[in-house]
């Protein structure tokens, strides 16, 4: 039902994709998406929700108070914003809001600064309330939420744009058009998708295609450029290195140290010009003042245009010791001055994705390492290559890997070397898989949830929260469903740092797009923002929890056994969390592993 739901939804984007004027594409797609600019360019596109409700009460003449007592009962703004708008009387006609105007009045917030910031936002939002009709009230309130909720994601965009510029095309032969319409937009949906995994950037993409490139020239164009950063290559997992060698039969692939820091993607433009970047594609150059030195000390003179894949990881300079990654934690973010940095940090490069303005993507990881190792000079506990070793046999690789745990790794990345070898950005690829040193204490990986609920502490935990309600995201329906209640895994300071975050989060009442069972009863209600690690013993049907509720059980969804939680990740957002359907393929995972076991125990 939800499947047919948003199919439909996509086709009638799709069908407006090709309406558009060409001017109205680039806004459309960023509204669309609930966006003012590209991701790395760090543009907030949201406001509090504490600015929208003072609008509002400005623009429908209502008090705060009465939009505050809607929301217990309505539980969504937009709704209220619509409400409010039906009933509002204007005596001279507004002009109509126009998809640009709207735009680029949306566009203009986060520019607004200075004494009176706060005032110039609510005049522009005033404004597009007070000229919009219903609907539209609703879902500006919804994008300034960053909650738009219209069931279009950025694999729909692509979709309904490869399908908008198929049928308006004129050279798309008439045959092909009706013959090949499907393959050829999934075709172009992936050389579309491709571009902007290697350039993040939708607007230069769409700029491209309206000036008439087709999909292959737009794949030469849009491809990996220094200063804009590549959606990150990512590994599979695997339950420990029997899987591995299975996976890679007859493969040649290497085995390197899985360094347990935060990642850089480094852009060397210049060497007046280097910026790096996280996991995550947002900035992270002010954060490391002291990367960026090693990398001007570092590299080739004759360098230019490279982009360096790599590790940050917290070092111990005396002891020549890997720290843990909670020491990197403790580092400042912002204003980081060189000369006072108390936690040191080596790094450790182990890609290459460009070179000299060149992408080398295409190239297999042996040349891509090569190139890596003759752009930048090694120095002990600043830079080091990530160790690797080629080998083939169980015994190799479990002494590898309890080489790389002696030395504070979290276990080891194999990756194919030669065929099938290339830079996928983006891509979660079987020709990397990882190896985690925990693999044997239960889940293969661990998984990112979301607190959306607390429950206040006991005793030794009054004061904080005791236990939290985490969930995963279930990119179909745009839910969060409930997966486990977690009350382990955390100090004393994991407890009041994560009582003074969540503090600000709190909201009202459950959102609507929490499925939650009447089961569970928390005392209060998060936003959906944070995202922490969790690692668990197994995973098992679960009449309480909701995530991935139907697929085996109209009444059970899946629960997570023996959850303890493990770090804060600040480098993803709600909906980058684990989906329901990953949980689904653990859940599968697990019942392949025991079904082996139990074949195992019965043969024996
Ligand atoms: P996921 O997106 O799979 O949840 P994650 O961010 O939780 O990934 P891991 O699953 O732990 O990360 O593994 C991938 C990460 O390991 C990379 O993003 C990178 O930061 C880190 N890493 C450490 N050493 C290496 C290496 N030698 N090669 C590639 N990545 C490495």
């Amino acid at each position: 039902m939800m499947k047919t739901i948003k199919n439909h939804q996509i086709r009638i984007y799709k069908l407006l994709l090709i309406y558009y004027s060409p001017n109205d594409l680039i806004p459309a797609v960023y509204i669309t998406l609930n966006k003012v600019a590209a991701d790395y360019l760090n543009v907030e596109a949201g406001v509090g929700e504490a600015l929208i409700l003072k609008t509002m009460s400005e623009a429908y003449s209502r008090t705060e108070s009465s939009i505050k007592q809607d929301l217990q009962q309505i539980e969504d703004l937009g709704i209220i914003a619509e409400n409010c708008s039906c009933k509002m009387r204007t005596i001279f006609p507004l002009p109509r809001l126009t998809i640009q105007s709207v735009f680029n009045e949306l566009k203009s917030i986060p520019n607004l600064s200075g004494s009176n910031s706060q005032q110039k936002k609510r005049e522009v939002i005033k404004k597009l309330l007070i000229s919009a009709k219903t609907g539209e009230a609703k879902y500006i309130v919804r994008f300034l939420q960053q909650r738009l909720r219209i069931g279009v994601n950025s694999a729909s965009v692509l979709q309904a744009l490869a399908y908008a510029f198929i049928l308006t095309r004129p050279e798309i032969p008439k045959d092909i058009l009706e013959k090949g319409k499907k393959m050829n937009e999934e075709l172009k949906r992936e050389k579309l998708r491709s571009a902007l995994c290697e350039l993040p950037n939708i607007e230069l993409i769409i700029q491209n295609l309206l000036n008439g490139d087709d999909m292959n020239t737009l794949n030469k164009k849009c491809t990996v450029k220094p200063g804009i950063p590549v959606q990150p290559m990512l590994a599979k997992p695997t339950k420990g290195v029997q899987e591995v060698l299975d996976r890679f039969n007859n493969v040649t692939f290497t085995c390197e140290y899985k360094y347990d820091g935060e990642r850089a993607q480094i852009h060397y433009i210049d060497k007046d010009n280097i910026k790096i970047f996280s996991r995550n594609l947002e900035t992270m150059t002010e954060k490391y003042p002291d990367v960026i030195q090693i990398v001007k000390d570092q590299i080739n003179e004759n360098a230019t245009g490279c982009i360096i894949d790599s590790e940050v990881v917290a070092y111990d300079i005396e002891n020549k010791k890997i720290l843990p990654f909670q020491v990197l934690t403790t580092r400042k973010r912002k204003d980081v001055d060189i000369e006072n940095i108390k936690v040191k940090i080596c790094l450790f490069p182990f890609d290459l994705i460009c070179c000299n303005n060149v992408s080398i993507i295409k190239e297999p990881l042996e040349i891509r390492r090569k190139l890596l190792y003759s752009l930048l000079k090694c120095k002990e506990g600043v830079l080091v290559y990530a160790i690797h070793s080629e080998m083939n046999n169980i015994e190799d690789m479990d002494t590898f890997l309890q080489d790389a745990i002696e030395n504070n790794c979290e276990g080891l990345m194999v990756k194919t070397l030669l065929e099938n070898a290339s830079y996928e950005p983006s891509r979660r690829s079987l020709n990397w898989l990882k190896v985690k040193k925990d693999y044997v204490e239960g889940l293969s990986d661990s998984v990112d949830l979301v607190p959306i609920a607390g429950y206040y502490g006991k005793g030794k935990r009054s004061g904080v929260y005791g236990a939290f309600v985490l969930a995963t995201y279930n990119s179909e329906t745009e839910n969060f469903q409930t997966v486990c209640k977690a009350g382990t895994g955390f100090s004393d300071e994991n407890l009041n740092t994560l009582y003074e975050l969540l503090n600000d989060k709190i909201i009202p009442n459950k959102k609507s797009y929490y499925e939650v069972s009447d089961k569970l009863n928390p005392d209060v209600w998060f936003d959906a923002h944070y995202v922490w690690e969790v690692k668990a013993a197994d995973l098992s049907l679960s009449p309480v929890h909701t995530a991935a509720i139907g697929v085996y059980d109209d009444d059970k969804g899946i629960g997570l056994r023996f959850p303890r939680f493990l770090r804060l990740r600040e480098d993803k957002n709600a909906e980058q969390a684990t989906t329901s359907q990953q949980i689904v393929d653990f859940y599968e995972a697990q019942f392949t592993s025991n079904k082996n076991k139990n074949d195992y125990n019965d043969e024996s």
